[in-house]
């Protein structure tokens, strides 16, 4: 067993209330644990990186058991659920890419949530027309979307599992039971949450009896969560979509203020969906993530549509290479905003990833002067149907998680309760999202319709972006990150620090973030920031130095084995053997 964690010290960086772009919502600060020092992992057989160490032990002993990446994958997110509340969980949903190393096939599932089918575009609409603030909106039952996860835990263990159900279930009944202590990061996230003690059942279980929020290293029982996951083991997902805890959520939805509309329909016909992946070549690798719902996948695969006309390898990760980054990404959210949306609901171009299309927005970026705010393109498409675009959010919650079995399946997921502790509720020991927030709250713009508006059924557009690259047809390297519309460029400098500059997993993941969502240029605060500000101050980008809170959970598979790297900004770890 080979460890990765060197916590040589551990620290709270303070408030992020200013890391928020004018055109957004304020943000919940919300404590982050960076911890000083790691080192990738290394491994032969099989590893996994998750947000949490008991998480990651529960998905190596499923892998050491003869499990398969799905095996663990359920084992983790149980787990998670439990020990990481704020980020992920059963009341959620997500994104996963599975490689099956038998079949040589990589799919997604598409677990994300539904609006209520009898939603409309007025859903965020306040009663005199205007759209509602973020968190009016984020707290109660009225962002909460029928969940995703149950169904998708279910459906990747039918598909592709070895081992019995229950049995991977089963830690985190126990653990649940037995309690875990609060750690470092969960305990901060409590006591800085916004109207975290405002329902009853998560007061009295993030809170102690006097109203102060729980410490770190406090031990917390679950018995509720104990019981549903003990009727997860026995019946699967069905008590959550058809039985008594899709009771109980349909109850808990319909809080005084800002109640929901989600019915027992709404989660009886919800569907976890097996989409194809969207795919880019990239310097002889094929890049593959989460097409719509998610614009994750598209964004991601734009920015290095653009960037392969550029010689990152020979430029080095330097402040030339940064330049060239940031202006694709800001081309590359201009198109994102515009256009992408859930596909089964609205048109989107066909060729947001055309060679031709994207080197030609690339042919608008100038090597040593920023752009300023790029302009959507007109990418190949049939239809002409006008849009307004909306703004993206910088995210606090959500978790990602890699694994690689010791048949060569993989997994790479991405998991959300949309932000930290979600709506607020709790039912059955779990919270439920707020993820319907991810919508446009405004349905139109001077009357021009918005892509991602909220209609019946449909699903907020996402940006998480679970990543597995091919070579030569096998995978090499996974990676995704939670962080809102940053997930984006996380996920896409990742990759170009792992396959353009060779580096190793943990020290392309520990690099200072700097991210352009077609705003500002956001610099993660930290000893390097204000020399990187000065210098892309001098090519005429507007800076700003933020907090910005990746949780990149990365594994790159080589000839010689698997390296694996947690992020230091959370507190996960990665593991194998
Ligand atoms: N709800 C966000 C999304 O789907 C993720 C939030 C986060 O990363 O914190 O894109």
């Amino acid at each position: 067993m080979l460890l990765s964690v060197l916590l040589v010290g551990v620290l709270f960086a303070g408030s992020a209330a200013a890391d928020v772009p004018s055109e957004v919502a304020p943000l919940q600060p919300e404590a982050t644990t960076a911890i000083t020092e790691r080192a990738s992992v290394t491994a032969q057989k099989f590893m996994v990186a998750s947000a949490h160490s008991a998480a990651t032990e529960a998905g190596y002993a499923v892998l050491a058991a003869g499990g398969s990446a799905a095996d663990a994958f359920v084992a983790v997110q149980v787990m998670l659920n439990l020990v990481e509340p704020q980020s992920s969980g059963l009341g959620g949903g997500g994104f996963l890419l599975y490689w099956h190393a038998a079949l040589g096939e990589l799919t997604s599932f598409d677990a994300r949530e539904r609006a209520p089918l009898s939603a409309d575009e007025r859903y965020w609409l306040g009663a005199d027309g205007t759209p509602m603030g973020f968190w009016e909106a984020a707290v109660g039952g009225r962002s909460v979307g029928v969940p995703g996860t149950p169904l998708l835990l279910e459906t990747v263990h039918a598909r592709f599992g070895r081992l019995p159900w229950a049995q991977l279930i089963a830690p985190a009944i126990a653990t649940a039971e037995e309690g875990f202590p609060v750690s470092q990061r969960l305990a901060a996230a409590i006591a800085e949450a916004r109207d975290l003690d405002r329902f009853a059942e998560t007061r009295a279980y993030f809170f102690e009896p006097d109203g102060s929020p729980r410490h770190a290293g406090t031990i917390l029982r679950n018995p509720a969560f104990a019981r549903s996951l003990r009727l997860f083991a026995a019946h699967g997902a069905a008590p959550f979509y058809t039985g008594a805890i899709a009771r109980d959520m349909v109850a808990a939805v319909r809080t005084d203020t800002n109640p929901g509309i989600l019915t027992l329909e709404d989660l009886a016909t919800y569907r976890v969906i097996e989409r194809p992946p969207v795919c880019i070549a990239y310097r002889g690798h094929d890049v593959c993530g989460m097409g719509p719902p998610s614009s994750g996948g598209l964004t991601v695969a734009q920015i290095l549509g653009m960037l392969e006309t550029f010689d990152l390898p020979n430029l080095g990760p330097g402040l030339e290479a940064r330049h060239l980054f940031l202006e694709a990404s800001r081309l590359a959210f201009a198109d994102r905003n515009l256009f992408m949306a859930d596909s089964d609901f609205i048109d989107m171009p066909e060729g947001l990833l055309n060679r031709e299309y994207l080197a030609t927005r690339a042919g608008l970026i100038g090597p040593d002067a920023a752009m300023g705010i790029a302009p959507p393109g007109t990418p190949p498409w049939n239809e002409a149907e006008p849009r307004a675009p909306d703004q993206p959010r910088p995210g606090r919650g959500t978790t990602h998680l890699v694994i690689v079995d010791s048949y060569g399946d993989v997994v790479s997921a991405t998991s959300s309760i949309e932000t930290g502790f979600g709506s607020r509720l709790m039912t059955g020991g779990f919270l439920l999202n707020n993820q319907l927030t991810d919508f446009a709250r405004e349905p139109a713009v001077d009357g021009v319709p918005v892509a991602n508006r909220v209609e019946g059924g449909k699903r907020p557009r996402s940006s998480m972006a679970p990543t597995v690259v091919l070579r030569d047809g096998a995978p090499v390297l996974l990676t995704g990150s939670p962080g809102g519309a940053n997930i984006i460029p996380y996920t896409a400098a990742s990759i170009i620090a792992i396959l353009d500059w060779e580096m190793d997993p943990q020290s392309a993941i520990d690099r200072p973030h700097v991210v352009n969502r077609n705003g500002p240029t956001l610099i993660e605060e930290g000893p390097e920031a204000a020399a990187i500000a000065a210098d892309l101050e001098a090519l005429g980008h507007d800076v700003a130095i933020r907090d910005l809170n990746s949780g990149l959970h990365v594994i790159r598979i080589g000839p010689y084995g698997l390296t694996g790297a947690a992020d230091k900004r959370r507190e996960g770890m990665a593991l194998g053997d």
